[in-house]
């Protein structure tokens, strides 16, 4: 299972898929992209290897600049195509995809039903998305912080949203999760080698922290919100 994120100006999935490609060794059953292109979300998502996701990708090869990527290893839910990430929140303002459990899922999914919302998938995964956006009042990283502070388990999470496309946020816990510093570009990667290829310049996230990448900055934050300050790491060894 891996995830890879991206915002910048290359043409994202590539970017993700070939991210995706170097995080194979971690194990899947199912992979999927979402991305914006001229402000609709497009996911493309399947059960099986990369190359039937490349597969379903080439046929009608979505154009974007901030994206999110993910290979899955099932644990609620079987594998098949709707189960497999990215989720989408039911107004389709949000995209999510997952590492992890999230193990108080049923107690959020029931919450989630009172207000209304409905669920398509079988996972656990599912309810983070439908969260954010029930926390989303036209701040992303607040939304997260608040969702992410409402999940006990474990999860590595990039989070895109349609109503605010110049940024994405991750966070994580318990499941790794590393940002990438380019020129004009920034990524987040379950582990180093699926950005190698574009920089070697790492932060390496702590339990609980989440993050806010643009194009030009990266902001890592506390579970309070307050900002948090890093060492770049520079990777020195090639894959
Ligand atoms: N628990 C989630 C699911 O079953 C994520 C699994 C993973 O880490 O890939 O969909």
């Amino acid at each position: 299972c891996g995830i890879v994120g991206y915002i910048g100006d290359k043409d994202v999935v590539p970017v993700l898929i070939n991210g995706l490609k170097k995080l194979e060794y971690r194990g899947y059953d199912s992979a999927g992209v979402a991305l914006f292109g001229r402000d609709s979300l497009k996911v493309v998502k399947c059960k099986g290897r990369l190359a039937a996701l490349e597969e379903k990708v080439n046929g009608d090869m979505p154009e974007g600049y901030i994206g999110i990527g993910h290979t899955r290893w099932a644990t609620h839910g079987e594998p098949n195509d709707v189960n497999s990430h990215p989720h989408i929140s039911q107004s389709g303002n949000i995209a999510v995809v997952h590492n992890g459990i999230i193990e108080n899922y049923m107690k959020l999914k029931e919450f989630l039903i009172s207000k209304g919302y409905e669920f398509v998938s079988e996972t656990d995964t599912e309810v983070v998305a439908h969260l954010v956006e029930y926390h989303y009042k036209g701040d992303l990283v607040q939304a997260v912080m608040e969702s992410v502070n409402e999940l006990e388990g474990s999860y590595a999470l990039g989070v895109i949203c349609r109503d605010c496309q110049d940024k994405f946020v991750a966070a994580r816990k318990d499941s790794p999760l590393i940002v990438g510093l380019g020129n004009g570009e920034n990524f987040i990667a379950s582990d180093i080698p699926a950005i190698l290829e574009h920089t070697r310049d790492i932060y390496i996230l702590e339990d609980k922290e989440i993050v806010s990448l643009t194009k030009d900055e990266v902001s890592i934050f506390n579970i309070h919100g307050a900002e948090v300050k890093k060492e770049i790491f520079h990777v020195d060894w090639d894959v």
